[in-house]
């Protein structure tokens, strides 16, 4: 088993980051806290490192990992050349949970850019993952800490589960703030484009890129990943997920969980916001699902995502929830999707999207 680490997640103790540190150096895998997810690090430098994040993970090959790196400063010696815009973004993103992609330097294993012609670059902003790469002294590749397709881990007990028999440290900093990754930016296109919905919303970035684009493209599993974020199936749960999206989200839940019910599912949850879950809870216990009581001991579960006006607080513990209610052995989970594209809002839609793997009932 990985050796447990724990630090203060604001004042990360110096002599256990050192360690962690060394072990990085050295060609350990050390999972540890950002601001966005748990990243299982390795020197991004050192291709046999590099390569065992692929193999704890189970991730493909063909996956590019995001390189960490302290400062803005640290940038020059990966990539090709640092256009402009990457100083305008860095004042106003960095650290913090910003994902820019520009082309590489031949430095940067072909592990780490899954043979392409591009890094992805960042400069994480939690405290312990800012201590650890100041201590590490080199660049850091770190994808989130989770087996491969699965939830992204946002507490040190999620990597335990997922990989700990296959790292070599893990650095507890308590739960991360964010809880969804990072906003991937690919500079290289112009006009520049978001691969992929996280952290930084897209209405921050107009205000730096007036002219960016969100790619709506989802990739095939198995091709070279521009970003590893646009697998469709990625973040899932192992219970199937049925994610249902539009108007009416109360009465078509409840609706399906009744049908379902009575039908092919035997333990079913039922994963929403606060209000959404309180409507279904009610209409569910006004006309039960034939002859089984509703709750805990019965067949069906409710699991709550969060408030439904507090978007950020529900991202925060998005994955949790996500993993709790995998956790019940269910044979399906009905989630509701939530609504709006403002701040956080895409980033949540996305991984829930993605969680359905395809299984998405719109209305
Ligand atoms: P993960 O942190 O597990 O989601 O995986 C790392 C992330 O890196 C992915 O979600 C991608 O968005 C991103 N990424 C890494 N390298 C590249 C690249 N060369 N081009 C585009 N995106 C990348
Ligand atoms: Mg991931």
């Amino acid at each position: 088993m990985a050796e447990l680490l724990t630090v203060d997640a604001r004042h990360p103790d110096r002599d256990t980051i050192a360690r962690a540190a060394a072990c990085l150096r050295a060609g350990g895998l050390v999972a540890f806290p950002t601001e966005t997810v748990y990243g299982l690090g390795a020197h991004a430098l050192d291709a046999v490192a590099v390569r065992r994040i692929f193999e704890a993970k189970g991730r493909p090959a063909s996956d590019p990992l995001i390189v960490h790196v302290g400062d803005v400063a640290d940038l020059a010696p990966l990539v090709h050349e640092v256009p402009p815009i990457v100083h305008a973004l860095a004042a106003r993103f960095w650290p913090g949970p910003l994902t820019l992609v520009l082309r590489r330097a031949a430095v940067v294993p072909p592990e780490v850019t899954a043979g392409g012609e591009t890094v992805a670059v960042r400069v994480p902003s939690h405290p312990v993952a800012r201590a650890l790469l100041a201590a590490a002294g080199v660049p850091i590749a770190a994808p989130s800490a989770n087996l491969f397709s699965r939830p992204s881990p946002t507490q040190a007990a999620h990597v335990a589960h997922d990989l700990g028999d296959r790292v070599d440290l893990i650095v507890d900093g308590g739960s991360t703030t964010i809880g969804v990754e990072s906003t991937v930016l690919d500079l290289t296109s112009v006009p520049p484009v978001v691969l992929r919905p996280g952290g930084v919303s897209l209405e921050a970035l107009r205000e730096v890129v007036p002219d960016v684009r969100v790619r709506q493209v989802e990739a095939d599993e198995g091709d070279t990943q521009v970003s590893p974020g646009l697998l469709l199936r990625h973040y899932s749960p192992r219970t199937p997920l049925t994610l249902v999206d539009g108007h009416d989200l109360v009465a078509r839940i409840a609706a399906e969980a009744r049908a379902r019910l009575s039908t092919d599912v035997r333990r079913l949850v039922v994963l929403a916001s606060s209000g959404v879950l309180a409507g279904v809870r009610s209409a569910l216990a006004s006309a039960p699902a034939p002859g089984e009581a509703v709750g805990h001991a019965g067949r069906l579960t409710f699991v709550d995502l969060g408030p439904d006006a507090d978007l950020d607080a529900l991202a925060a513990g998005l994955y949790a929830r996500l993993r709790e209610a995998d956790a019940l052995g269910a044979d399906l989970i009905l989630a509701g999707q939530v609504p709006g594209d403002a701040g956080i809002a895409l980033a949540v839609r996305d991984r829930l999207h993605r969680a359905a793997a395809g299984r998405v009932l719109i209305g």
